[in-house]
């Protein structure tokens, strides 16, 4: 599909104070991220306002979309919502360091909506902040039930190690 992102700034900025509506719903596979921690089920939502300003063009609006992944601890699945709040600058010769140079006459704003949902996806999606994840030697949940595993280990490397404390102090 063409990309709905790219915009043409020569009427844009043209006159300062022109502006342009950008309501559109994009695949989410438009984005290309791959990240392990967000398998998307739902297009990106992308509402935008573009105005122009005499040296470039401001960008504000809200990206929309979902992600679904598991819990880091136990892997139970998980899903919610993903809100970024835009506001951005292009400039076509960047005095302010914050702004996306561009150049030519398209600004592509593809790259800016996908730093985005990479910045606003869950880092660690957790279940809850104290999940208590899976025992890692026989798997129960331990959020819904326990096991016998958790016993530290009689392990005969310490006893030696307590020993020969023993021995050095005599
Ligand atoms: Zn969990
Ligand atoms: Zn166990």
């Amino acid at each position: 599909m063409a990309n709905p992102l790219r915009i043409n700034t020569v009427e844009l900025i043209r006159r300062q104070g022109n502006e342009r509506m950008i309501d559109v719903t994009v695949p989410f596979e438009f984005f290309d991220v791959v990240d392990e921690r967000i398998a998307p089920t739902e297009p990106v939502h992308v509402l935008l306002r573009v105005d122009s300003l005499n040296d470039g063009l401001v960008v504000n609006g809200t990206i929309g979309t979902s992600w679904h992944g598991s819990c880091r601890r136990c892997a139970i699945d998980l899903a919610g919502d993903l809100c970024a709040v835009v506001d951005e600058r292009y400039q076509q010769h960047a005095t302010d360091p914050d702004a996306i140079e561009f150049d030519g006459e398209q600004v592509d704003l593809v790259p800016m909506v996908r730093e985005l949902i990479l910045l606003e996806a869950p880092a660690t999606p957790l279940c809850r902040e104290d999940c208590r994840g899976l025992c890692p030697t026989c798997g129960t949940d331990l959020n819904t039930g326990s096991c016998e595993c958790m016993a530290p280990p009689a392990s005969p490397r310490w006893a030696a190690l307590d020993q020969l404390k023993a021995d050095l102090h005599d």
